[in-house]
């Protein structure tokens, strides 16, 4: 009774209600914060490139274990409405749960493993720590760029049909490697990412209806 055979989700703003990176700038006061939660509005919207933006809101940021840490606890804080119950509805049906994000790996594996992801099914940027400890360079991954969603879904090939679901301008970009893409709405609603999705979602019951009707 499943509609898909894979379903890959966004992290911030989708899964959990916060964007990771917004989350920490505001531990670095207002002027930080005003800052990057601007360049990740417009990344998100994609009035920019992400590839322009990733690496001067990590530069503003640079978050240590600690916060990365606290990060941690405030996804798992923030999950989306009736999120976990989906995910383990998806997965007794036999559907196969990525998670592709653009956030913080070591902050993402508290949430995705309350929600019963397999943490090899989780894909987002990992850091690397300076002398001091201090995140401030990632390890190269598309996942920071505007298109790398995209590219990261092709290399898993996953079984198909394959949908996506997300908010941001780089959800949107898997588009053309997958067979559905749902806007998510639950919590951001971004014109131009409705404009291209297949559909709308604004709950995950609504996923779960329409994933697993036909
Ligand atoms: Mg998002």
């Amino acid at each position: 009774m499943k509609r898909y055979a894979s379903i890959v989700f966004d992290a911030d703003s989708t899964l959990a209600g916060i964007e990771g990176i917004d989350w920490l700038a505001s531990r670095r006061g207002p002027g930080v914060q005003e800052a990057v939660e601007q360049l990740t509005a417009q990344a998100m919207d994609g009035t920019v490139a992400l590839d322009d933006v990733y690496a001067r809101r990590l530069a503003l940021v640079t978050p240590t274990a600690l916060d990365l840490r606290a990060l941690a606890h405030a996804y798992v804080a923030a999950l989306a409405p009736g999120a976990a119950d989906a995910i383990a509805a998806l997965h007794a049906a036999g559907v196969e749960v990525h998670v592709v994000s653009g956030g913080l790996h070591p902050a993402l594996l508290l949430m995705t493993r309350a929600l019963g992801i397999a943490d090899r099914r989780v894909h987002a940027v990992h850091l690397e720590a300076d002398a001091d400890g201090r995140y401030e360079s990632v390890v190269p991954t598309p996942l920071t760029t505007q298109d790398g969603k995209r590219l990261v879904v092709e290399s898993l090939n996953l079984r198909r049909p394959i949908l996506a679901v997300g908010d941001g301008a780089t959800d949107l970009a898997m588009r053309p490697a997958v067979d559905d893409f749902a806007a998510y709405i639950g919590f951001v609603r971004r014109d131009a990412v409705v404009a291209g999705a297949t559909l709308t979602l604004d709950s995950f019951a609504a996923l779960v209806a329409h994933a697993l009707s036909a």
